[in-house]
């Protein structure tokens, strides 16, 4: 099964992609974090991704499409969750191809609906554990015992430079621009299906869950 999250930044898609990793025999291919590793690297990809990133412009479709075809061929042929790409109607087409290639084509393309404010509000709260990536807001959901990740205990957490008011809109202005397009393209597949990402993190669980086990 491949699927494609589709949404605007903050609206979940990686909490959701990390759940359904861990319930199903899925892996999550996000070029963000895929990203975030090639700068952390200091490769070549992650010196040109750098600036652009924290300006939250997007990076080169031709960065991010070769990204994705090397972790599709170091997933040993299981499902993807699709996160984060593709973000323009040139990615959507190399995605087409990469997965042709390979035998494949998408399942399904779930879309995220929230709203922009609230969305600001939960980009600007967001720290992942610097240890073991679990991810936590500042008043959504804070670890249990303050300062301790509830999974693996490490006291070091880290916040993405890119989680400021200021860039945060100007991510979502290129999402509007240039993203939310390739949606009809899609519709007109037939390969859409919408969740409202405003529930709980079990909401939105459990309606995307209804739609992949119909
Ligand atoms: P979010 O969805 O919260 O914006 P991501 O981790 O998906 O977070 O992306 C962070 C940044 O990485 C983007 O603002 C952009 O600069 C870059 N990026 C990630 N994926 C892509 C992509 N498919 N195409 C272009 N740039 C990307
Ligand atoms: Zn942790």
């Amino acid at each position: 099964m491949d699927i494609i999250l589709l949404g605007p930044p903050g609206a979940g898609k990686g909490t959701q992609a990390k759940r359904l990793v861990a319930e199903r025999d899925l892996v999550q291919l996000s070029t963000g974090d895929m990203l975030r590793a090639a700068i952390a690297a200091g490769t070549p990809v992650g010196l040109k991704a750098k600036a652009v990133m924290e300006r939250g412009e997007l990076v080169s479709d031709a960065i991010v499409s070769a990204l994705i075809g090397e972790h599709l061929d170091k997933s040993n042929g299981k499902g993807a969750i699709f996160d984060g790409y593709p973000r323009t109607g040139h990615q959507a087409e190399a995605l087409e191809l990469l997965l042709a290639d390979r035998g494949r084509k998408l399942d399904h393309v779930i879309e995220l609906k929230v709203d922009e404010d609230a969305l600001v509000e939960r980009i600007c709260g967001r720290f992942t554990c610097a240890q073991c990536g679990a991810l936590y807001h500042d008043t959504a959901h804070p670890p249990q015992v303050e300062g301790v990740c509830d999974e693996c205990g490490s006291t070091e957490f880290k916040r993405r430079p890119d989680d400021n008011e200021e860039t945060v809109r100007k991510r979502m202005a290129e999402y509007r621009a240039k993203t939310a397009p390739i949606l009809p393209v899609y519709e007109s597949q037939g390969l859409v299906r919408e969740v409202d990402g405003m529930g709980t993190v079990d909401e939105v669980a459990a309606a995307i869950d209804a739609i992949l086990d119909a």
